[in-house]
C-alpha cells in the first residue's frame, strides 16, 4: 500500500515530516518542519497521515469562508 501524500501545513504551508513519534511507537503524529506545527496522534503513520490531511482540508474550508 503506498504512502498517503501529505499536503502543506495547515498553518503556514511549509513542508510536513512523517513520521514523528509522541511517547510510544503507536502514537505517531505529523508535523511541520517550517513551524513546528503538530497534527493529531494516531497509532500509526497511515492514521497520522489522514488525521494531517484532515486538518488540512479543514483549513482549507474556513479560509474559503473567509474570502465570502
Ligand atoms: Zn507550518
Amino acid at each position: 500500500m503506498s504512502k498517503i501524500k501529505l499536503m502543506p501545513c495547515p498553518k503556514c504551508g511549509g513542508q510536513p515530516k512523517c513520521p514523528a513519534f509522541a511517547v510510544s511507537p503507536w502514537e505517531v503524529f505529523v508535523w511541520c518542519s517550517e513551524c513546528g506545527y503538530e497534527g493529531d496522534i494516531g497509532e500509526n503513520e497511515i492514521i497520522a497521515r489522514h488525521l494531517w490531511n484532515k486538518e488540512c482540508e479543514k483549513h482549507k474550508e474556513l479560509n474559503k469562508d473567509d474570502e465570502n
